[in-house]
C-alpha cells in the first residue's frame, strides 16, 4: 500500500467539531492509503504560548522557548488520536522526540534533517494511524526545537519526503491556493496548478497559506503537494515541477506583506563602502535587509539611503545604526506604514511591458511607489500601507487573474 501524508493546520483542528470532521477525512484516505498525520495546534494556542512568554520575559529564553510553543501540537494530536480510536481504528499519538524528528539549527528557526523511520514504518504495518506533532523536532543534544510559525507545512513535506509517500494534502481554512488572498479580494480565483518556483515567491512575498521553507523543501525533494479545505470537498491546488502545467497568463498571483518597516538615512557622505558599512553590522545581528534604494547623490557629497527590514527587527536596526561610528549621515527616519506588493509570474520571463502595465496601473490609482525590487519571475514594489488592497485589486484587474 502507498503511503499519504496529511497535514491539518490551526483551523482545521479548531474546536473538537472540527476534530471529529478531520478524523473523518483520515478515515476516508485510510481505506486506500497508509495515512501519516501531521498536525498543528488549535487556532490560536500557538500564540496564547507566546503571550505567556512575553509575560515572564521580553528576552525569554530561546531553548524554553522552544518547549513552550511546541506543546501546543501535543494536545491537538491526542485529540486526534483519541476521536479514531473512539471510532475503531487504531491510532496513536508521537511527539517529535519520540520518533525521532531531528533538526538542525538555531532554537526558533531549525530545519528538519532526518527523520527516524523505522518505529513509524512498524507502526503503520500494523494498521496503525500515527499523528505526529508538526512544527518541531530534537536538536543533537537531545533539546526540543521549533522551526518557524507556521512549521507544520514543512514537517508534513519532510514526511512525505522521508518516506516517499504518494503526496503530500496540506488540509487547511481555504480550498486552495488563489491568485491572491481570497479573504482580502472577492474576485481572487482559485489556482488549478501552481509550480514550486511561483509558489514559492508568492509565500516568500506573504501569501500565508504555505510556509516558504516548505515549499523549499518541496521542489529540492520533488515532492508533489496538494492544499485543500478540510470545510468543503472542493478540488484544490497542485503544487509542482513546472514542466507538468500549461499556463497562458502572464501573472500567476499577487502578494503582500504586513510586516516590513522602511529605514532612511538622510545625507549619507557618497563615498565607496559607505553601504557596506551601513549593512555589516546589521548582517552580523541577523537583521534581513530586503529592497535598498540609493538616491543619485546632486553635489556629488551626500546621498540618501533607503532600505526595508521585517519591522520586528525595527529597534534593533535603529539602536545598530546609532551606535555605528563608521558612518554619518543628517537625520534617521523610519516607517512602519508600509507593504511590499509584488505580482508573480513565469510569464513574465517571456512577456514585454509588464513593468510598465504594473506601474501604470498603480499611478492611475494615484498610488505612489516607494522602492522597487525585481527577480526574473517577480516585480515588488513598496507603497503606503493604506493602499494596499486598492493596488491588488487594480493590478488583479490588469492582469486578468480574475478570469
Ligand atoms: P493553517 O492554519 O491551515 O496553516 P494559514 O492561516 O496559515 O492556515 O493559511 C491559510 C490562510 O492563508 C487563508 O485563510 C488565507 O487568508 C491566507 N492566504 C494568503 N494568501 C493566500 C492565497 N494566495 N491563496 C489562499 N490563501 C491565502
Ligand atoms: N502551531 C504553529 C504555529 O502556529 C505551527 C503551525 O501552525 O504550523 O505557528
Ligand atoms: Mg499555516
Amino acid at each position: 500500500m502507498k503511503i499519504i501524508v496529511l497535514k491539518f493546520g490551526g483551523t482545521s483542528v479548531g474546536t473538537t467539531d472540527r476534530i471529529k470532521k478531520v478524523a473523518k477525512i483520515i478515515a476516508k484516505y485510510k481505506k486506500k492509503y497508509h495515512v501519516i498525520v501531521l498536525s498543528s495546534a488549535m487556532s490560536g494556542v500557538t500564540n496564547n504560548l507566546i503571550n505567556l512568554s512575553k509575560k515572564i520575559s521580553k528576552n525569554f529564553s530561546d531553548s524554553e522557548y522552544d518547549v513552550l510553543v511546541s506543546s501546543g501540537e501535543q494536545m491537538s494530536c491526542a485529540l486526534i488520536s483519541g476521536e479514531l480510536i473512539n471510532q475503531g481504528f487504531n491510532s496513536r499519538s508521537w511527539i517529535s522526540w519520540q520518533i525521532p524528528i531531528n533538526t538542525e539549527g538555531k532554537y526558533k528557526f531549525s530545519r528538519i534533517n532526518k527523520i527516524n523511520k523505522s518505529k513509524i514504518l512498524s507502526y503503520l504495518k500494523q494498521g496503525g494511524i500515527p499523528i505526529i506533532t508538526g512544527f518541531q523536532g530534537i536538536n543533537n543534544k537531545n533539546r526540543i526545537t521549533t522551526i518557524g510559525r507556521g512549521g507544520t507545512d514543512a514537517s508534513a513535506i519532510m514526511f512525505a519526503t522521508f518516506f516517499n509517500a504518494e503526496k503530500c494534502v496540506i488540509y487547511t481554512d481555504v480550498d486552495g491556493v488563489y491568485s491572491t488572498d481570497p479573504n482580502k479580494l472577492k474576485s481572487a480565483k482559485k489556482i488549478k496548478v501552481i509550480s514550486y518556483e511561483e509558489m514559492l515567491e508568492m509565500a516568500s512575498l506573504g501569501a500565508k497559506v504555505m510556509q516558504p521553507h516548505s515549499i523549499q523543501d518541496a521542489r529540492l525533494n520533488r515532492v508533489d503537494v496538494e492544499v485543500r479545505s478540510s470545510f468543503t470537498d472542493n478540488e484544490g491546488t497542485l503544487i509542482t515541477k513546472k514542466k507538468n502545467i500549461i499556463n497562458s497568463k502572464i501573472i500567476t498571483g499577487i502578494s503582500n506583506t504586513t510586516n516590513d518597516a522602511k529605514v532612511t538615512l538622510l545625507g549619507v557622505r557618497d563615498k565607496p563602502g559607505i553601504a557596506a558599512s551601513i549593512f555589516k553590522p546589521l548582517s552580523e545581528n541577523s537583521i534581513n535587509v530586503d529592497m535598498v534604494v540609493q538616491n543619485i547623490s546632486a553635489n556629488g557629497k551626500e546621498t540618501d539611503l533607503t532600505f526595508t527590514i521585517k519591522s520586528e527587527d525595527l529597534t534593533k536596526t535603529k539602536k545598530i545604526i546609532l551606535q555605528n561610528k563608521k558612518i554619518n549621515f543628517r537625520d534617521l527616519i523610519f516607517d512602519k506604514n508600509v507593504s511590499k506588493v509584488s505580482i508573480i509570474g513565469v510569464g513574465m520571463v517571456t512577456t514585454p511591458g509588464v513593468t510598465y502595465r504594473m506601474f501604470q496601473s498603480l499611478a492611475k490609482q494615484k498610488i505612489n511607489i516607494q522602492v522597487i525590487s525585481t527577480s526574473e519571475i517577480k516585480i515588488s514594489v513598496l507603497i503606503n500601507k493604506k493602499n494596499v488592497r486598492k493596488a491588488i485589486s487594480a493590478l488583479h484587474k490588469e492582469f486578468k487573474l480574475n478570469k
